[in-house]
């Protein structure tokens, strides 16, 4: 029987996440989903060094707002836990003394001091220092000093480090699941630091042993770890696991919007776009990086968008809800080359799903943001209203770009408009308006429109000179939707004060 699917993403509490994250996140989850299995979230964090109060709520957080939501996990719990590194410490050792017993690995005793003197030597002579095959013979470890040194230094409290013992000139071939065979040589590999003094593994050694321990099957990650793949492929197999570890999966990069190098939050901050989903404070510097949701971003939309980069259903489909997104995906249809990201593309994105929902639903998007500006409007009202102007917008926010004349008079009036069309005889012409405006009884845009043209007709005015007058009194500009409509939305009372008010302070 083939074992259940199951994946992780096993993010390391270092700050955000990056838009790059959260796309790993993504495809392990559609991966998962697609095929019955579970999905993980493993917290790793074994590098106390580089740990950020606040990153892992966050990671939490923003998988929720995603709609990712964890099978088993940190804040999810699961029967595989614990699920952060961290509160599994004790779990590891055993498996590093292993490693040490037969013979994969060694202890090292050589000092940051003295590493730092070795690296600057080899730099004088324009050559790398690596703790590899070909100097682990000249250094201090348990393959250079007798069992009784080691025993000694260990026993003396010594700080030590457990290393791999990269096998001689072995080929590692690996079949990834994008990228197909990739071919690693062990001599261009170096010792990788294992396990430390103070207990604690490194990155390496808890990855592979809980991916072993959680029953993981696919490891699906970012290109960046790629290199680190033949050593965890060659630990698997000392620590006598081979016949049945996960299969690999390394993700293409996400590109700058000019498609050069990789995107990072400099990107972002220089061209005006978030590249985390939600807006982060930095703990230490107070520094705040806007988020997608913050910006206004629906998560459907941040979702489809995400998906999109790296990966396509084959068709010419754009839009996915996340449930098309499951039926579809695969591994087959990533691609090996970097996704440009393209900012405008994701605004797009936002526009259609915005279009997508009902007037209903934007109203109540939209309310928070009238009651802040202290507007009262009536539900019904508000719903028309909305109905009309949204074929304009992207965001919620611009609801109120396209339509805050709906909700108050204009306070200033569009220069250039008026230096154009507000002519001397257009206060004496909209005050004619005025009066036929004041007799009207059946206020509706159908009836309004009617008398109103009739009036124009009568008096020989071309709709050109007064309509855009009539505008700019109404909207303060020359955008908005239909003149009638405004007039009927904004009734009759609004719309008649404001063509007096303009009347009045246009010159
Ligand atoms: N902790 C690693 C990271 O922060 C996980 C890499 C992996 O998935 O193996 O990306």
């Amino acid at each position: 029987m083939e074992a259940k699917v199951r994946v992780r993403f096993a993010p390391s509490p270092t700050g955000p996440l990056h838009m790059g994250g959260v796309r790993t996140a993504l495809f392990n989850y559609l991966f998962a989903k697609k095929l019955g299995g579970d999905f993980l979230l493993r917290i790793e964090d074994t590098d106390q060094t580089r740990y950020v109060p606040g990153a892992e709520d966050y990671i939490i957080e923003a998988l929720k707002w995603c709609g990712l939501v964890p099978d088993e996990g940190v804040g999810f719990g699961g029967e595989y836990g614990p699920y952060r590194q961290s509160e599994r410490k004790a779990i590891y050792r055993q498996y590093a003394d292993q490693l040490v017993e037969s013979g994969h690995a060694y202890y090292a005793f050589d000092t940051p001091e003295e590493l730092d003197n070795i690296r600057k030597e080899a730099e004088a002579q324009k050559e790398v220092f690596s703790y590899d095959l070909h100097t682990r013979n000249r250094l201090k470890n348990s393959l250079t000093l007798s069992a009784e040194e080691v025993q000694q230094k260990i026993a003396a409290g010594e700080n030590w480090v457990i290393r791999f013992k990269m096998p001689e000139n072995t080929d590692v071939p690996e079949k990834d699941l994008i990228r197909g065979e990739v071919k690693f040589n062990t001599n261009q590999l170096d010792d990788k630091v294992l396990f430390k003094a103070d207990g604690m593994p490194t990155y390496h050694l808890a990855n592979v042993v809980d991916d072993h321990l959680m029953k993981i099957t696919h490891v699906i990650r970012g290109e960046e770890w790629l290199p680190s793949m033949p050593l965890h492929v060659l630990l698997y197999e000392a620590l006598g696991w081979a016949d049945n570890r996960p299969q690999f999966a390394h993700l293409p990069l996400i590109l700058k919007p000019t498609g050069k190098g990789k995107l990072s939050k400099r990107d972002g901050d220089k061209m005006g776009f978030p590249v985390f989903p939600l807006l982060w404070k930095d703990p230490a510097s107070g520094e705040l990086s806007r988020g997608y949701r913050e910006d206004g971003y629906f998560p459907e939309a941040f979702i489809n968008l995400i998906a999109l980069l790296g990966w396509n259903a084959g068709t010419e489909q754009e839009f996915f809800s996340m449930t098309e997104l499951i039926e579809s995906f695969s591994l087959d249809r990533v691609v090996k080359s970097g996704a440009r990201f393209d900012p405008e593309k994701a605004k797009w994105f936002n526009r259609h799903y915005l279009q997508e929902k009902s007037d209903e639903e934007l109203a109540q998007l939209f309310k928070p943001m009238l009651n802040d500006k202290n507007v009262q409007v009536e539900e019904a009202k508000l719903i028309r209203i909305i109905g009309m102007i949204k074929e304009r917008c992207e965001f919620v926010s611009d609801l109120w770009e396209q339509g805050n004349y709906f909700f108050q008079a204009p306070e200033s009036y569009d220069e250039k408009t008026v230096s154009k069309k507000w002519k001397a005889e257009t206060p004496a012409m909209l005050s004619e308006i005025v009066e036929l405006l004041k007799g009207q009884n059946n206020w509706n845009a159908v009836d309004v429109k009617e008398e109103f043209s009739n009036f124009m007709n009568a008096k020989g005015w071309g709709f050109g000179v007064i309509l855009v007058p009539i505008r700019l009194a109404l909207v303060g500009s020359s955008q908005g939707i239909d003149l009638f409509d405004i007039f009927e939305l904004i009734g009759k009372e609004a719309t008649i004060s404001r063509i007096e008010k303009a009347i009045a302070s246009i010159k």
